[in-house]
């Protein structure tokens, strides 16, 4: 396949992390180049966090085209961008970078458009719709964010009510909606009023795929969605205990599929091939 054979007009993107061994960004991007006979490739760079403004500055100077930034650089990168879209800057936090033709760059949250373009793929109604979130980490401020600049009325949950609280007055301010605040044990009282819950904890995740962060016998009505960013198992404890209420459970691969989908199409201007770049992953996972 000549045009997937690396030669000098190869481009290069790339994902900065530490560490960044684990990632399923690269199998997932590289077979996206290969479905659509790009040749682009996708690589990782291991960077400690002091050498992350060399690193970024690297990426302008080598003529690469973008990367991704994971653990523990989304938020550090922030101040060395030239430009932040609406969505980074209200986050706080950008995992894409973009290198404009004129070496500016950009940055963008694409965990927040994974997000909102998940849940519109599943048909799920965000303006107007009561949210609840649980958790107020990274993960929750990008889901809050879509949610509440979207016009639902959000409520975040966490287990250090604090940073609940701390969110919530931040993300208010940024997009001008009131959002309440909470721990985890006001589920209970809560779970009658949302439209969706959304979970952003890890509570669930594998390898402790025997834990939730919902309790066992508050149920959930046939209406409601119920969305775990967690993407494995592909079908968490909450999930599962939500479909027994009948109510709709959508996992959180769709958003991992979609946040690498929305980078692609940032750098190469491509429709990106969703189902080739899903298959990935879960072939990846399956040789785990
Ligand atoms: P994070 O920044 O560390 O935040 C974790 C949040 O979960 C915090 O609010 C924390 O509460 C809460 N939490 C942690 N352990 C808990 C426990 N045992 N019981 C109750 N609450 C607990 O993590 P993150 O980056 O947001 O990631 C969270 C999850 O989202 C991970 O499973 C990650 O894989 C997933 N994720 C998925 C996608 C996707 O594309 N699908 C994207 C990003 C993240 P405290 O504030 O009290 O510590």
């Amino acid at each position: 396949m000549e045009s997937f054979s690396i030669n000098g007009r190869t481009k290069i993107v790339g994902i900065i992390g530490w560490p960044v061994e684990h990632t399923l960004s690269p199998v997932m991007q590289n077979e996206a180049f290969k479905a659509l006979r790009m040749n682009w490739r996708y690589l990782p760079f291991p960077t400690k966090p002091a050498d992350l403004p060399d690193a970024i500055e690297g990426v302008r100077a080598l003529g690469i085209r973008g990367v991704n930034l994971t653990i523990p650089h989304k938020e550090a990168a922030v101040p060395l961008l030239d430009e932040l879209s609406p969505a980074a800057e209200a986050i706080g936090a950008v995992n894409t970078v973009v290198v404009e033709p004129d070496g500016r760059l950009f940055g963008e949250n694409t965990d927040a458009l994974g997000f909102g373009e998940d849940l519109a793929a599943h048909g799920v109604r965000v303006s107007g719709a009561r949210a609840l979130v649980l958790g107020a980490g990274g993960a929750a401020r990008a889901v809050v964010y879509v949610l509440a600049s979207g016009g639902a009325e959000v409520c975040v949950l966490n287990r250090s009510v604090d940073r609940a609280e701390a969110l919530a007055r931040e993300m208010s301010e940024k997009v001008g909606a009131a959002i309440c605040a909470g721990g985890l044990d006001e589920i209970p009282a809560k779970a009658g009023w949302a439209d969706m819950v959304v979970n952003t904890t890890p509570v669930g995740m594998w390898p402790a795929v025997d834990s939730s962060p919902w309790p066992e016998d508050v149920r959930f009505g046939k209406g409601q969605v119920v969305y775990d960013v967690i993407y494995r198992p592909q079908e968490t404890m909450l999930m599962a205990h939500a479909r027994r209420c009948g109510a709709t459970a959508i996992g959180g691969i769709g958003m991992l599929v979609r946040q690498g989908a929305a980078a692609f199409k940032l750098w190469t201007g491509k429709e990106p091939p969703l189902a080739a770049m899903e298959a990935a992953v879960r072939l990846s996972w399956n040789n785990r």
